[in-house]
This record gives C-alpha cells, structure tokens and sequence, in this order.
C-alpha cells in the first residue's frame, strides 16, 4: 500500500473518531501546535479547546502525549518514515500494537509501572539492510 494511501486512510480514521459531520465542521487541529481549536467563536484561536491533542512527542511522559502521538499518526511528515515506540525495557512497539493494547499502556505510563508497556519515547528508524526494526509485539518488520 502506497505511504500516501496509508496517510489519506489515518486522516479518515481520525475525522470518524472525531464524531458527526457537524463535529467535524468546525474543529480544527492546528498543524503547527497540534491542539484542537473550536473555531465557532469570533476569538478560537486565542484558546485551544484541547491541547496536545495531535503531535509527536519524542518523550512520552504522560498519558496526554501517547494520545496526541497516537493521534498524530505512524508516519513522519515529511519523510513517510514509520514511527515506533519505545518502552522502558527497551522493546519497540508499533502504532498498531499500541492502539490494540492502550490500555495497559496508560494504566503503565499513569501509575509508573515497568511492565513490559510503560511507553517512554517515540522515534524512527530508516531503512537498512543490515538493522531491520521488529515490532517486540507482532514482529512485523517496522523500517522496511
Ligand atoms: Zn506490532
């Protein structure tokens, strides 16, 4: 599947996750700081209605920044790389992986436990020959 496909698809995801047409009317995710704004009132940029609500985090320090990661979607822009995350035992977990298990993830990141699915970064990897990246989870190869 063509990376522009698989972006067009995570962009169609998240305007049903959003909810009705009228929802999706007057929301807008600010692509530079990734907050959701209600753009109804005369002044809806002053004040997001949600912050953090759509971006990558490097760092994963909060429940809040898995959200918005996830949210933002498994591909760099610009570049189409696929992004990982990274737990605090050192596995590699794909975006699907996380969806599937996101709540344990939070339970992990909220209450500080090291088992297994307390997701503390997100990154890419390029492809190369001689490191390829396995997901930890479902070993489906992530930089190919
Ligand atoms: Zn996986």
């Amino acid at each position: 599947m063509a990376r522009s496909t698989l972006l067009m698809r995570q962009r169609t995801t998240l305007w049903i996750c959003m909810g009705n047409n009228e929802m999706r009317n007057h929301l807008m995710i600010s692509e530079s700081d990734g907050a959701l704004y209600d753009t109804r009132g005369d002044n809806w940029s002053a004040t997001p209605l949600r912050a953090n609500y759509s971006r990558h985090h490097r760092e994963i320090n909060s429940v809040a920044d898995m959200k918005a990661t996830l949210r933002a979607g498994s591909y760099t822009f610009p570049g189409g790389y696929e992004l990982f995350f990274i737990t605090s035992d050192g596995a590699a977990l794909c975006f699907d992986c996380a969806r599937e298990n996101f709540a344990m993830i939070a339970d992990s990141i909220r209450n500080d436990i090291c088992d297994g699915w307390k997701v503390i970064a997100c990154d890419v990897e390029e492809y190369h020959d001689e490191w390829p990246l396995y997901c930890d989870h479902c070993s489906r190869q992530i930089n190919d």
